[in-house]
């Protein structure tokens, strides 16, 4: 996979970014580009870092932990903003709330108080995105819709955390129509809660497939990986 150009993929991401702000009539500086480096080496993020990358997601907490290690190893002064995605266990909050500078994946109260307990005290509150569950899926994580913003109340007051906005993975669609009626809702959950009195300013959609219409419907976090990593190789 050497012929992949981690640094070219990602000026192709930008540009697209910077397109869809532009029909959209969006300021390119409201949407940041998360790259998400799951099943990555340390070297790949080290190629997206020296091609002007600042922020990295990952799924799975050892995975990334091992990593944040060895780009530390390979480049002390390098100072990157790591995101938590993936689904989370109750038994890693501690590693999580430690390493991380946000997380898009909470989805129970539970959870999110073992992350604020755990947060340590020399370091900014955790930024956190509360995971919908929009298209109503019964296999994917996320909080229904209609719960999101009695979790969100309970959310905002933790004081380890800084209750950001909201994150969404909808079912994955081939219909450009439905796509933006996803975003599209979860756009207006986060305008509600708003509404209600909860600063929110963060809405976490987009992935490679469907960067474009989650731009167009407000996005202001797109997590984009195989589109600058090339295909995942999860037998590595
Ligand atoms: C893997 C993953 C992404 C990136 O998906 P691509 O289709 O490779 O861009 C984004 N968000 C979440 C939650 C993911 O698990």
């Amino acid at each position: 996979m050497s012929s992949i150009s981690i640094s070219d993929n990602l000026q192709t991401v930008r540009a697209g970014l910077l397109a869809a702000c532009c029909t959209a009539g969006r300021a390119p500086e409201q949407v940041a580009l998360l790259a998400v480096s799951k099943t990555c080496s340390a070297e790949q993020v080290l190629q997206a870092a020296r091609a002007g990358q600042h922020a990295f997601g990952e799924n799975y907490v050892q995975e990334a932990v091992d990593k944040m290690a060895a780009v530390h190893a390979l480049a002390p002064d390098l100072a990157l903003e790591w995101h938590f995605i993936g689904p989370i266990q109750s038994n890693k909050t501690r590693q999580i709330a430690e390493n991380f500078a946000w997380v898009h994946s909470v989805d129970r109260e539970k959870i999110a108080i073992r992350l604020s307990e755990q947060r340590p005290g020399d370091l900014p509150p955790l930024n956190v995105c509360l995971q919908i569950n929009i298209s109503g899926e019964a296999s994917k994580s996320g909080v229904a819709p209609s719960d999101a913003l009695a979790l969100a109340q309970k959310i905002a007051v933790l004081p380890g955390l800084q209750l950001r906005g909201l994150m969404a993975v909808p079912e994955a669609s081939d219909d450009v129509f439905e796509q933006h009626v996803a975003f599209r809702q979860l756009r207006q959950l986060m305008e509600m809660m708003r509404s209600q009195g909860l600063p929110l300013d963060s809405l976490s959609m987009g992935m490679s497939a469907d960067m474009q219409p989650a731009i167009a419907e407000g996005s202001t976090i797109v997590r984009i990986g195989t589109a600058i990593f090339g295909k995942r190789d999860y037998a590595k």
